[in-house]
């Protein structure tokens, strides 16, 4: 007899039920042989699932979708966007599917979603998969960006399916099991906008607030407070990747998300040297998406949603688009204050210090980072040394040059806090090289790499000795680094 009884869990519907005009209900293909790669017991303890079940047969048959509970309604949603700037009416879960949402033990509600689980109506010429390594990727980086406090959709598994993907080669597959405040993108508010029907994108954005902000709904000009509240929490997100390096790589407005979240990691990666000329993805040819244009792109996107919710913020159109326009001309304070609080706090400089000398010396050093081709991640990190009277790190860092000096120079007066700045400055990302590293192994059936590396980016301001090659920096003759969005 099975000792491992099915715990309660209740697949709330409410997206499909609310927005159905937005859902296409939708079954998951069946794994040939499905296999747990990785399994997140903590976030399944959070959810409320139980991680022996979950390990079971019911368990993996609902971590690739084919056994939901009875009055489950999974459904791959719609959603237009903008690719690299150029609109597509119709996207949508083309490999994905909402399985339902789930209210946590916390009361809070996320979405239970697959990626990888099939063709949908939305496929067009894609295969409806994903292979292993992608997703482990997306495993890795997105429980790295958790554990840095960075807002961001979650991975609850990821399972091998047993079926072959066919890439630029044969690749074994996968499917992903992500967890999320919600998968409502601007591309779903910009899909409900196309199709005319202002009845629908008003459900939509009173689910969004539903959801997201509830604070907004008591409000006589709920829309533009929700508009306003998305700009704020975008700002606040893309401040603290620009803070940590991190590149997201495909900016399109279906992947900038209502809840704040990052979502989607496609082509990401995180910064070795300091350079915001720095893109990794094969297909950006043009460096849309570099790492320092992210908040411009931001910006941009949120204009887009302010565009598609145009006839929800003011019946006279003058006045609806001086609202969108003002919501998201905030934008540029709000990721400025942002980003300054970050590096007052990774400068370890207290309160008494302004903002704008905050501002300027965190410029400056970022000027020297970049002309002397220094490691962003270990050069923050040894700033800690730097502040109790070693410069040992941030010379092995790069830092060697009498400019550096300068700066210590002017930094050390202000009695820059030590203890606080190890507290946010990371000893570990995932490096690029680690991670490649890993998932080749991965992809041949080795996981030990991938659970070191989890080991070191999911608890990562904590030096441990034998984690010490997860610290330092790329090798200087690796060459520049690719990614690529075939995934
Ligand atoms: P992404 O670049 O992952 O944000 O995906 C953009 C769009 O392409 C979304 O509509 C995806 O569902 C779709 N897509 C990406 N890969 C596949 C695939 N292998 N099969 C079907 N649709 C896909
Ligand atoms: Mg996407």
């Amino acid at each position: 007899m099975s000792t491992s009884t099915r715990p309660a869990l209740v697949l709330g519907g409410q997206f499909a039920a609310e927005l159905s005009e937005l859902a296409i209900p939708w079954q998951a293909e069946a794994a040939p042989d499905p296999r747990i790669l990785v399994l997140n017991e903590p976030l399944a303890t959070e959810l409320g699932l139980d991680p022996e079940w979950l390990r079971g047969a019911e368990g993996v048959g609902l971590l690739t979708g084919r056994s939901v509970p009875v009055d489950a309604t999974p459904v791959a949603q719609a959603y237009a966007g903008h690719q690299f700037g150029a609109y597509s009416p119709r996207l949508g879960d083309g490999r994905a599917l909402l399985l339902g949402e789930v209210l946590d033990p916390a009361g809070r509600r996320r979405d239970l979603h697959l990626k990888g689980s099939g063709r949908t109506p939305f496929a067009r010429a894609g295969d409806g998969l994903a292979a292993v390594g992608p997703m482990l990727r997306e495993h890795v980086v997105s429980e790295a960006m958790h554990a840095l406090g960075i807002p961001t959709t979650r991975s609850l598994a990821v399972v091998a399916t047993g079926r072959r993907v066919q890439r630029e080669r044969t690749l074994p597959g996968a499917v992903l099991a992500r967890v999320a405040g919600s998968h409502l993108r601007v591309g779903t508010f910009q899909f409900a906008r196309a199709t005319g029907d202002v009845a629908l994108l008003q459900r939509l954005a009173d689910h969004a607030i539903d959801r997201h902000h509830p604070e907004a709904a008591g409000t006589d000009d709920r829309y533009a407070a929700l508009l306003r509240a998305v700009v704020a929490d975008q700002a606040s997100l893309v401040a603290r990747w620009m803070l940590v390096g991190f590149v997201h790589g495909v900016m399109n407005t279906d992947n900038t998300t209502i809840s704040g979240e990052t979502i989607d990691y496609g082509p990401c990666a995180f910064l070795d040297r300091y350079d915001p000329a720095t893109v990794y993805s094969s297909i950006d040819t043009a460096g849309r998406y570099a790492y320092g244009n992210q908040p411009a792109v931001a910006r941009w996107n949120l204009a887009r949603l302010a565009e598609a919710m145009l006839p929800l913020l003011h019946e006279e159109q003058d006045r609806a688009v001086e609202l969108a326009v003002e919501a998201v001309d905030a934008f540029v304070p709000a990721y400025g204050a942002s980003w300054t609080s970050g590096m007052r706090a990774r400068l370890g400089l207290p309160e008494q210090v302004a903002s704008g000398d905050v501002g300027s010396l965190a410029e400056e050093l970022l000027g020297l980072l970049q002309e002397h081709r220094v490691d962003h991640t270990a050069f923050f990190r040894s700033l800690g040394a730097v502040a109790r009277g070693d410069t040992g790190a941030a010379r092995r860092a790069g830092a060697d040059e009498a400019a550096f000096d300068a700066w210590f120079g002017r930094w050390l007066p202000l009695r820059p806090d030590a203890a606080s700045m190890d507290l946010v400055n990371p000893v570990h990302i995932p490096r690029n090289h680690l991670v490649e590293e890993a998932l080749d192994a991965a992809v041949e059936g080795d996981l030990t790499l991938v659970h070191r590396l989890l080991e070191a980016v999911t608890d990562p301001y904590v030096e441990r000795p034998h984690l010490e090659r997860y610290a330092a920096p790329a090798p200087s003759d690796l060459g520049p680094y690719r990614t690529f969005c075939g995934t």
